[in-house]
């Protein structure tokens, strides 16, 4: 940089020393004149002026008027005529700058020119000073960017020492409770570290689904494996006869096909949720679906509910044995949240771009503060009045809805019942 400022710095001291040149030549031959072919030269005329110098000679190069006491004089005094141009020459080891100018009047012949010429180094100690303190102020400048530089790289490079720290024993403890701490000092780090605890946010969030759903599931599997433990032990200890052994099997049989079902579920969901369950995508009739799903439940149905279907069409694109285990399961809830002898009503219809299925029950209703939470895994309101769910139905549901860009949507009221509209896009 400083080589550049040096080379652009002479540039235009040259640049500033030609029109010096240029301008007292032009002011010097206002005093000189030519009368009936003689030279008149008033008493202005100045032979020197500002360490310029100046000549005046004809065009066979000899000195007409002027002088200059140096040994240098016969070198410029030979130097070939350039009318009105400035240029650089070097004569022993010296640079000048000379430039020549035809009088005015003088003839062709015997033409007559002032030759101004000055020495670079006299020119040079003008400049010098300036140059001196332009360089002063860059170095001045400079240091004080490479002050400021080493300052923020400093205070930078400790916030992102914190932030490593931060993630280090994050890594090292496992403690997702911990957050980035940071200044709003600069922006871009602040931005990184919020977008670093959002991520630790959702992290934290994950770890807590998972550590909840492990004890989950360890919480489902136990009381049917104790069950089944329990009545194993029971045969095992005594005679208990065919019948008990028939009892004490059946026991057996029905909570290892619970287990199954948990199991079955969970690898339902873990294929769902890693992407493993290619949608078979077709065509599909939400009216069948419906119509088919109500009839083989309503056989089912001996609690005497009465499934009371409104049709219209409705027709999309979807995984047609992932929709019907989501109908299936919202219409089995239905039946199973409501009073016996009571109506279920099953529509299906258009909204906007979104085919429907409605499942409305006039049952128990959900009370609000459990409504969230429905859809989490495992969670079942009241385990007392469903002795037989494990509540895995609606997550799963939830998890088909989305796999197909859709929603379920859900409204209750306790003692009025509930109604849980699945929502897919109509294509
Ligand atoms: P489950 O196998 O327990 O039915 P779900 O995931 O299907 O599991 O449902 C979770 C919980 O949501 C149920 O245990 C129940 O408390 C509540 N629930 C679901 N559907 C209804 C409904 N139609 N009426 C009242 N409560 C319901």
């Amino acid at each position: 940089m400083l080589i550049m400022i040096r080379v652009l710095s002479n540039a235009a001291i040259e640049y500033d020393i030609k029109q010096d040149l240029r301008k007292e030549i032009e002011k010097n031959l206002q005093n000189v004149s030519m009368e009936n072919r003689d030279l008149k030269i008033s008493e202005d005329f100045l032979y020197e002026n500002d360490n310029v110098h100046f000549l005046i000679i004809d065009n066979e190069l000899q000195i007409v008027a002027g002088e200059y006491s140096d040994n240098v004089m016969e070198e410029l005094q030979n130097l070939a005529i350039k009318n009105k141009t400035s240029h650089a020459v070097i004569c022993d080891g010296e640079k000048y700058y000379v430039r020549d100018v035809r009088i005015q009047g003088s003839g062709i012949k015997n033409c007559l020119y002032i030759r101004g010429f000055i020495r670079k180094a006299d020119a040079d100690s003008s400049y010098r000073a300036i140059e001196l303190i332009s360089y002063l102020c860059i170095v001045g400048v400079l240091c004080i960017i490479l002050i400021c530089e080493l300052f923020l790289s400093k205070r930078i490079s400790t916030e992102l020492k914190n932030m490593c720290q931060t993630a280090e024993q994050i890594g090292s403890n496992l403690d997702m409770s911990q957050r980035i701490k940071y200044n709003n000092q600069f922006k871009e780090i602040a931005v990184l570290a919020q977008a670093n605890n959002r991520m630790l946010d959702r992290m934290e969030q994950t770890f807590q689904m998972q550590e909840q759903f492990t004890s989950d599931v360890a919480h489902e599997l136990r009381t049917p494996v104790s069950v089944v433990m329990a009545q194993c032990q029971y045969a095992r200890g005594k005679d208990i006869g065919r019948e008990g052994y028939e009892e004490a099997l059946e026991v057996i049989y029905r909570q290892s096909r619970k287990i199954e079902q948990i199991i079955t579920q969970l690898l339902n969901f873990s294929r769902l949720d890693q992407d493993r369950v290619q949608l078979q995508e077709e065509l599909l009739d939400l009216v069948e679906i419906v119509e088919s799903v109500c009839e083989s439940i309503q056989e089912k149905a001996q609690g005497g509910i009465l499934l009371r279907l409104h049709m219209q069409d409705a027709v999309t694109v979807g995984d047609i044995g992932l929709i019907i285990i989501v109908v299936q399961n919202l219409v089995t809830n239905a039946i199973k949240f409501s009073e016996k002898g009571g109506q279920v009503d099953v529509s299906t219809g258009t909204e906007q771009d979104w085919v429907y299925v409605k499942v409305r029950d006039y049952g128990i209703g959900i009370e609000p503060e459990h409504l969230e939470s429905i859809f989490r895994r495992f969670y079942q309101c009241d385990t007392s009045r469903n002795a037989e769910g494990f509540g895995l139905g609606l997550p799963l549901c939830e998890k088909i809805a989305q796999k197909h860009g859709g929603r379920i949507e859900v409204v209750s009221e306790v003692g009025k019942g509930s109604a849980f509209t699945l929502y897919l896009p109509q294509k």
